[in-house]
């Protein structure tokens, strides 16, 4: 019997060796290598995809477009966006260089980031808004977790932990995230700084800080808290991960006073005068007052940008109720809107709120408390009601604030 000339063209078996046998204008292709063939589709593909994702060419943005994008969030604060926006930019620019030189060329070291300002003036919301934007896994830790009741705080590794939880426990992607570090002036050591009072072996944690900033390989527990025995731990590198500190530092500017020897700074210069120079000195900071604080050379080391936010004042506050895109002002529109109520509120009761924050030291923080103490009943009776417009005016605003809870925080 002759022997059935039809074959796959591709592996050569013959039509009675395969179960389906395709023609096309020349040849044939059997159902096994037409399988082959997908494999080798996939895999390609997924690494096209991953290059295309780690080169992030489609979605990086120049510093200047990432400032524009922070000033739709946050008010002022020029120069830490401008610092930040470089940083982010070269961390990108960086992983960038890693794939496409195969590390042969220049290697550009990350910039990791102190933030210095009061708290309230928006460290965290910049940082928050730059994960808005970006394309990698971003991550907020707060370095208090590792000193509170001294040893038995968290593990320092548990940082990544955060990370590794906000992508899913895709170590590559969690390898190249950035991580914000709140309060990191809390581990500070005991030392030159008179407002730290207890010793919460902040140096210890510092050096185990170290370990992650230097770009080393890291076992991280998987569930965060503390190592133990049988938890399995997961290896992380943390060469591009970018991380940003941020901290209050207070008493810092007391640091900056001696070291730019500004002798002015003393009981017998009035408050404002003291505010305005307290600005200014924050200006200057830089990584020789954050050694005078209680952080160790080396981790300043791995920290090389420093920069400050500067505190608010009424001008920005005024601007942080209704300028950001999700102002408390257009909050609290589209919260009523949303219950079919167009809420007006009136210019002069703007003006009073900012005057109650400042007067009670409250901050920008203070804004949405004000904003909820004058408008909760509002909230509580309107829903039931049939009215379509709610009109906020200055009368209406003092009264409810006077009655509300925050009145009674005025120190005398
Ligand atoms: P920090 O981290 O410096 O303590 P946050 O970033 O948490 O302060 O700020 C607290 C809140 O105050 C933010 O959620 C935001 O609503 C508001 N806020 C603070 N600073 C600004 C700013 N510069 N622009 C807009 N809103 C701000």
């Amino acid at each position: 019997m002759a022997k059935n000339p039809l074959h796959c063209s591709f592996c050569g078996r013959s039509r009675d060796e395969v179960k389906i046998l395709i023609a096309g204008q020349e040849g044939h292709i059997c159902e096994n290598c037409v399988e082959h063939a997908r494999e080798i589709i996939d895999q390609e593909l997924a690494i096209k995809d991953d290059r295309s994702n780690s080169s992030f060419k489609l979605t990086v943005k120049k510093p200047v477009e990432i400032k524009k994008f922070l000033d739709e969030y946050a008010i002022g604060q020029d120069e830490a966006k401008k610092v930040l926006a470089v940083a982010v930019y070269n961390h990108y620019k960086r992983l960038q260089q890693k794939t496409a030189d195969n590390g042969n060329d220049i290697e550009i070291e990350k910039s990791n980031i102190i933030m210095v300002g009061e708290t309230g003036t928006g460290k965290t919301l910049l940082a928050k808004s730059i994960a808005r934007m970006l394309n990698v896994p971003f991550a907020i830790v707060d370095a208090t977790v590792f000193t509170e009741a001294g040893y038995v705080g968290e593990d320092v590794e548990s940082i990544l932990t955060r990370l590794l939880q906000v992508c899913n426990y895709d170590v590559a992607a969690a390898e190249r995230g950035i991580v914000y570090i709140d309060e990191i002036d809390k581990i500070a050591r005991k030392g030159d700084n008179p407002s730290i009072t207890r010793d919460v072996s902040g140096e210890g944690v510092q050096q185990g800080m170290l370990k992650l900033l230097e770009g080393t390989d890291v076992l991280v527990p998987p569930q965060g808290g503390r190592k133990h025995p049988e938890q399995k731990l997961i290896k992380i590198n943390t060469q591009n991960i970018l991380f940003i500190c941020g901290g209050a530092f207070d008493g810092i500017d007391k640091i900056i006073a001696r070291r730019v020897q500004t002798n002015t700074i003393g009981f017998n210069v009035d408050k404002e005068m003291q505010e305005t120079m307290k600005k200014n000195l924050l200006r200057y900071v830089n990584a020789t007052d954050l050694k005078a604080f209680g952080l160790i050379p080396e981790l300043l080391g791995r920290l090389p940008v420093v920069t400050h936010l500067d505190p608010l004042d009424a001008t920005t506050l005024r601007a942080i109720l209704t300028e950001p895109k999700n102002a408390l002002v257009k909050q609290y529109k589209k919260l009523f809107e949303l219950e079919g109520i167009q809420l007006t509120i009136e210019e002069d009761v703007l003006d009073f709120m900012v005057e109650k924050a400042m007067e009670y030291k409250l901050g920008a923080r203070g804004l949405r408390s004000i904003c909820e103490g004058i408008l909760i009943d509002a909230m509580y009776e309107l829903p039931s009601s049939k009215e379509t417009q709610f009109t906020l005016d200055l009368e209406y605003a003092k009264r409810k604030f006077d009655k509300s809870k925050l009145s009674l925080l005025k120190v005398a």
